[in-house]
């Protein structure tokens, strides 16, 4: 393209290369808009003609200033995170840039956990970990963006801490931060005509603006690559076998020591040291778990990984990361935590290792279950 053209929904430069990337339009539909003199970029013209909201991801550079924007607002800040993927869902941060303004967490996918679980045991967790990172939530929420659970209490809660303001939606890539706008936009009414898209200034960020009843907007900010995500080091395909779509079905295990299980080729759980106990594996039902000696797990990874061991497919195997260990001496009962992947319960003191694609957190939590 010689000249840039911009969209007239976000301002953003139209580019045909890659669907991922701001301002991505496909040819044909660049050259009907030309045609008509009106271009849009895929995403603003999905979000005119179809309510629509797609995902975007940005650099670490345009999230800072967009994160910079957010402490200059007055406004209530929502932040989504997958409950399954806590860690790799945090933004580094992001307490810092709120300045005064309250935040409300919101755990998504809830409707993936086993019904064992009880919510408030959940909430706390989060909350505890919240605090941790340095981040002091108003109130910790669950939802299902999917299935439209608790959807008039988020929407109630959002009224309530937003006190007449505006309202920012922020969240890492994969948390289903789309799903949830897309859910809020069906379910007030009175926004189907009104949506608008506009820039953060000083950025190349787009952000959609929904209207709210009293002249305020709820804001929904593109997604920021969480580097530490699961997610990253997997192709699509894999992506749909790890994400889990329905509820967890509980895996359990009668273990000697020095034996170990594969979860697939993503992750390994080892148990070195104790008596013979059950251990409970909670990951997405396809994907399918193997047992081994523990003096043979290496060799037996080297050979099946790809193959017996999947995912990674076959062809993913190459660019797929190697696993690193982190062990773990427990005295209660305990979750070792695979970060986007699931989790496996120790039931009995031992020593154990979990394993995990480097990059990728392996971390211990008191049994949520
Ligand atoms: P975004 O990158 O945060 O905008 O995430 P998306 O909305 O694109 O969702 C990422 C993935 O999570 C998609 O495969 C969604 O279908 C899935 N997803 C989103 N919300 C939920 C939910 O509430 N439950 C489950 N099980 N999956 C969800």
């Amino acid at each position: 393209m010689s000249e840039a053209i911009h969209c007239i929904g976000c301002g953003a430069v139209i580019q045909t290369e890659d669907p991922q990337k701001l301002g991505y339009t496909p040819k044909t539909a660049l050259e009907k808009g030309l045609a008509s003199g009106e271009v849009y970029c895929q995403r603003c013209f999905r979000l005119r003609h179809y309510n629509e909201i797609q995902d975007v991801s940005l650099t670490d550079d345009d999230f800072l200033r967009l994160l910079n924007e957010l402490g200059q607002k007055d406004a209530l800040i929502v932040n989504v995170v997958d409950i399954f993927d806590f860690n790799g869902s945090l933004i580094p941060g992001l307490h810092r840039f709120v300045g005064d303004n309250p935040v409300l967490l919101v755990g998504n996918k809830v409707d993936i956990l086993p019904k064992s679980l009880k919510t408030g045991k959940l909430t706390q967790w989060m909350k505890e970990r919240a605090h941790e990172a340095g981040l002091r939530p108003v109130d910790v929420l669950l939802t299902s963006a999917k299935k439209a659970h608790y959807m008039q209490d988020l929407l109630a809660k959002i009224e309530e801490y937003r006190d007449g303001r505006d309202v920012y939606v922020v969240g890492v890539t994969n948390v289903g931060k789309s799903t949830l706008i897309n859910q809020i936009i069906q379910q007030t009414a009175g926004v189907k005509e009104l949506i608008t898209t506009s820039r953060f200034p000083g950025t190349t960020l787009d952000k959609i603006e929904i209207p709210l009843e009293d002249g305020h907007f709820l804001i929904d900010t593109p997604g920021i690559i969480h580097r530490h995500q699961m997610a990253h080091y997997l192709g699509k395909k894999d992506l749909k076998i790890i994400a889990p779509h329905k509820e967890i079905k509980p895996k359990v295990y009668q273990l000697q020591a020095e034996q170990t299980l594969f979860l697939g080729g993503l992750a390994r759980f080892d148990f070195i040291q104790g008596e013979k106990s059950s251990f409970i594996a909670y990951v997405a039902n396809d994907i399918k778990i193997q047992r081994t000696k523990l003096e043979k797990a290496d060799a037996f990874y080297q050979k099946h990984v790809g193959g017996l061991l999947q995912p990674p497919r076959p062809d993913e195997v190459a660019d797929f990361p190697e696993l690193v260990r982190f062990e773990f001496s427990i005295k209660e009962k305990t979750d070792i935590v695979f970060a986007g992947l699931g989790w496996v319960t120790v039931t009995a003191p031992s020593v154990v290792a979990g394993w995990a694609p480097k990059g990728v957190d392996v971390l211990r939590r008191k049994a949520l279950i």
